[in-house]
């Protein structure tokens, strides 16, 4: 022990205890947006306006037309965990409001000056209460207000300036502030928000909680490019809902910066979901490229913890391993049935609101066609989800739906494309089979009428593209990406029916791990049994590895197993080993697969378009690029100006 003075317990200064709370709720303008737009959405607004100068560190004010504040209680909601949110130990097990742990507001009103004015329902004038970032709160007075409530911040960390300091431009500020709007508001159509800067309109956003208008606030936050290269998904189990829509795999992108994910409307970055979506897909996507999404969770509120964090954006879910595959299985199939036939029936023009029409003319390569330009717009018979309203794509899981409400694939007057575009994997996709009422038929005048999506190839180009003609116009296909694609598939089917067979080592392979490692390796023997991995305890914090996969023999099994641990360690579960197999089915595909300048004879070329209409992925090669795309007569057209 040392000579210094003894320390001694004491209690902090509420006012100190405020501003450190404030570090983990409040640490720049945009935090302040999204803690008081939550206050507004959860007091039922139907309008929310938000203005800020100097990016939100000289004023934010947000204003809301919700269920207000009763004047006694203006004072106690700057209090610390004062709210009118939770009661009951009940209440958070089950939290269905974005806000519950009463430390906003305090926090907000410590490290600014804050001005909170309302209006009930009931009252006929409003109220006010001021702070200046002490603990005293003067007694609220009267001020003019209509039915709802303003909070307005003032010179944000005017009395912190070590944390005023980490503050960047204005602009940037203002961009962070502004992304959090845009994501907030995503998650919730039905309500009209608006952002201005210095009184310069940014973002005015109409509420509508129509499927129409929730495809709207998508197109409006993501932009028209993501609808046109995005396609919707519905996916139900018993108790779980994913909806929203999923970038095609060739819409990918640099950055992380269009995946928008939400659990009971309140978004969430999750590591767990992050990694089930990433797996979703894998093999479709650019190595270091990154999906674009917005996807809703739907589920009960007492099967995720949103106490995690003070946030809220971690979340919890009490069957994360169900949760992960659910997710997983849903975004994969979706992915895996982008087939050809899906995009032959895209009526040019808009992805409209609706949601049920066909997608623009661009991005119409293999990848590039929605589930939703599947469907023909008013004469579309089939069934729409009854909850999102949405004309979606819906997963193989819930294929019995279909069965029992469309009628029988073949009907008259059904659109056939639609249907064949639903069928289970393993099934052909819609191949031939339609040959009636398409549009464009009559004008080729019948000579292709049992064209397969895909069309028949004309010729070889330079033995690297093979020209097709389709219903729809001229397809080209990249022969070493397509086929290279078809081959992986076929390794993986192979090696999926064959199971994960394992070879002993020569030698065990000895490593040391943590003893919380070694106890996982312990309690989950049979998991890595289950992956071709033998490995035991042989110490408290040693393992030592006795047999791995015969298809990966070639690969460090060390660094396997500590991948395989830490994955176990994240997400409960690994898939570790199916990457790393397919990693390699994949080179191996590559190096299998048609390489530059054969050229093919007519039969192997439409074998290949064949091949390509009936294998999952097939519109892009396991490196993300297309595999074939579609130019449309019309298309061709403008390119020649004719009818101009
Ligand atoms: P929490 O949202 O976790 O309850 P806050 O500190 O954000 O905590 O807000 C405290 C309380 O103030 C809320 O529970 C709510 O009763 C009230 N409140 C805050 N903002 C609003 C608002 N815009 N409209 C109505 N009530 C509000
Ligand atoms: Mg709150």
């Amino acid at each position: 022990m040392n000579t210094a003075i003894q320390p001694r317990i004491q209690l902090l200064d509420p006012s100190l205890a405020n501003r450190i709370a404030a570090g983990e709720v409040v640490e720049r303008p945009a935090a302040v947006v999204k803690e008081l737009l939550e206050n507004a959405l959860d007091a039922d607004a139907r309008n929310i306006r938000i203005d800020l100068e100097e990016g939100g560190i000289r004023l934010i004010r947000v204003r809301d037309d919700g269920c207000g504040i009763l004047p006694d209680d203006l004072a106690l909601a700057l209090r610390r965990h004062a709210t009118s949110k939770l009661t009951s130990f009940d209440d958070l097990i089950a939290v269905r409001t974005l806000g519950f742990r009463g430390e906003a507001l305090p926090s907000i009103a410590s490290v600014s000056r804050l001005r909170l004015t309302s209006r009930t329902r009931e009252a006929d004038a409003g109220w006010r209460v001021e702070t200046d970032g002490s603990e005293s709160i003067a007694a609220p007075g009267p001020a003019a207000h209509p039915q709802g409530t303003t909070v307005e911040v003032r010179e944000l960390f005017f009395n912190t300036p070590a944390r005023r300091k980490f503050l960047r431009t204005a602009k940037t500020e203002f961009r962070h502030a502004e992304e959090t709007v845009r994501r907030i508001a995503l998650g919730h159509p039905d309500v009209a928000i608006s952002l201005s800067h210095h009184d310069r309109a940014v973002l005015n956003l109409q509420g509508d909680a129509s499927e129409a208008g929730t495809m709207a606030r998508i197109a409006e936050i993501c932009g028209p490019a993501f609808m046109e290269e995005s396609l919707p998904i519905v996916s139900d189990a018993t108790s779980l809902r994913v909806w929203g829509r999923m970038g095609l795999p060739t819409f990918s992108r640099a950055q992380a910066d269009l995946q928008y994910f939400f659990v009971n409307g309140r978004v969430v970055r999750d590591k767990l979901i992050t990694h089930a979506v990433r797996q979703a897909y894998q093999d479709v996507l650019y190595h270091g490229r990154h999906p674009a999404y917005v996807l809703f969770l739907e589920m009960s509120p007492d099967g995720v913890d949103v106490n995690v964090h003070p946030t809220k954006h971690e979340v919890r879910f009490r069957e994360s391993r169900l949760i992960h595959d659910f997710l997983f299985r849903a975004l994969h199939r979706a992915i895996a049935d982008v087939h050809p036939g899906v995009m032959l029936d895209k009526t040019p023009g808009q992805w409209t609101m609706d949601g049920r029409r066909s997608l623009p003319l661009s991005g119409r390569h293999g990848g590039g066609s929605g589930r939703s330009g599947a469907s023909g717009g008013e004469k579309d018979p089939l069934p729409t989800s009854a909850e999102t309203g949405f004309e979606a794509f819906r997963v193989s899981e819930v294929q019995s739906d279909y069965d029992a409400s469309a009628p029988a694939h073949g009907a008259r007057g059904q659109d056939h494309r639609v249907l064949l575009s639903r069928q289970t994997p393993g099934s052909p996709p819609g191949m031939v089979a339609d040959t009636t009422d398409s549009p464009h038929r009559d004008q080729i005048g019948g000579v292709w009428a049992d064209a397969p999506p895909l069309g028949h190839a004309i010729m070889c180009l330079h033995g690297i593209y093979i020209l097709a003609q389709n219903d729809r116009g001229l397809v080209i296909v990249d022969i070493h990406a397509a086929h290279e694609r078809i081959v992986y598939e076929r390794l993986k089917r192979g090696a999926a029916e064959q199971g994960i067979r394992s070879q002993p080592l020569l030698l065990p392979v000895n490593l040391n791990v943590s003893r919380i490692e070694a106890d996982l390796v312990e309690e989950r023997a049979d998991e890595f049994m289950a992956l071709g991995i033998e490995v035991r305890r042989t110490g408290p914090d040693a393992i030592s590895v006795r047999q791995i996969p015969i298809m990966l023999r070639d690969t460090d099994a060390a660094s396997l197993v500590r991948d395989v641990i830490s994955d176990f360690t994240v997400t409960g579960m690994s898939s570790r080993v199916a990457e790393k197999r397919d990693q390699l089915l994949a080179t191996m595909a590559c190096h299998g697969a048609l390489r530059g300048k054969k050229s093919l004879i007519a039969v192997e070329m439409n074998a290949l378009l064949r091949d390509i209409e009936s294998t999952e992925r097939a519109g892009q090669c396991n490196h993300g690029r297309p595999t074939w795309i579609q130019l449309d007569m019309d298309e061709l057209d403008r390119l020649f100006l004719r009818g101009r």
